[in-house]
């Protein structure tokens, strides 16, 4: 049984095919242009794929209410040429396959909830420090979607007193996670690309300090079981032991339970689906479209 599995990204598109025993099998990606260009493309590749069923992990924001009348378009992005756009009845129409999207993260936090790093806890929550930030939540075996889906990116944090750019980069708030710690928002800071800059550099601290304010506020609001944070900047590994040890130092002792006073290695990790978490929840998404059951 084929499935499409599309993880749609600002600046590529991610296709694959996979099957219900969640295996992805093959995989193409195509640079996300103007909806006119890229749409086609992807209709194009998915057609020669004899899939039954499609799953979408999308950037956002997008619309996830299936009563709506805009259900499964991509809303108010900053994305040139996506604002309003029909993505998901698109692909659907043309493909002529059932179809079902959530947001990037959700996709990634929903796989990682049944397969990867939250395998068998209650809740899990998925960040990417990539391109943008995002967050995705599982509680209870649902993904959050609540009044449109959670924009943890966008969540404000105090700037550092070092920080030369205190005010960040997102286009629409001064001082918000994904203006102060995405990929961009590093590059701008220093004129230099993330992955260009030694692990002595000073950015590190920085990236550390927001990404740890980021947890704080997660564990406090939202008290996940475990905090997985994926994407482009989190290749970085050596973040993992600095953002753990500032969130201890934030948290304060506050949260007396031993997942963060004693084994937060465990707690705030890396996917345990690698970089598969994205595709493999769009998967799952494709799945449920094509109601197969969970086994
Ligand atoms: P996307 O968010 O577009 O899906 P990624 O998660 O790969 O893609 O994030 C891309 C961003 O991550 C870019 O801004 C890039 O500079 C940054 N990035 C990629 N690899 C690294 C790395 N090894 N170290 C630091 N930053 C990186
Ligand atoms: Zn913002």
């Amino acid at each position: 049984m084929r499935l499409g599995t599309l993880e749609a990204g600002g600046t590529k598109m991610v296709l694959s095919v996979g099957n219900e025993n969640n295996e992805l099998l093959e995989q193409t990606s195509i640079p996300t242009e103007t909806p006119a260009k890229t749409i086609p493309a992807m209709v194009e590749w998915f057609k020669s794929k004899d899939i039954i069923a499609l799953g979408i992990g999308s950037f956002g924001p997008v619309d996830l209410n299936p009563k709506s009348q805009t259900y499964g378009y991509i809303t108010s992005t900053p994305k040139q040429g996506w604002t309003n756009q029909p993505l998901l009845p698109t692909l659907q129409e043309s493909l002529h396959v059932p179809a079902m999207i959530d947001t990037d993260v959700n996709a990634a936090a929903l796989a990682e909830w049944k397969l990867g790093a939250a395998k068998g806890l209650n809740s899990c929550m998925y960040v990417t420090i990539g391109t943008g930030v995002g967050a995705g939540l599982v509680v209870e075996g649902h993904l959050v979607h609540g009044l449109l889906h959670p924009e943890m990116g966008h969540m404000l944090l105090q700037p550092a007193k070092n920080d030369p750019t205190p005010d960040g980069f997102c286009p629409f708030h001064k001082g918000c996670l994904e203006g102060l710690a995405s990929g961009p928002a590093i590059a701008k800071r220093w004129g230099r690309k993330a992955y260009e800059l030694p692990q002595d550099h000073e950015t590190w601290e920085l990236e550390a300090w927001y990404l740890a304010q980021m947890c704080m506020n997660a564990i406090c609001i939202l008290s996940p079981d475990k905090i997985i944070l994926g994407g482009g900047v989190m290749q970085q590994k050596h973040l993992f032991p600095m953002i753990r040890k500032k969130t201890q130092e934030l948290l304060n002792g506050y949260i007396r339970h031993q997942a963060i006073l004693e084994k937060i290695d465990a707690y705030i990790t890396e996917p345990g689906l690698g970089t598969k978490s994205g595709a493999t929840g769009a998967l799952l998404l494709a799945k449920q479209a094509a109601g197969i059951p969970e086994g």
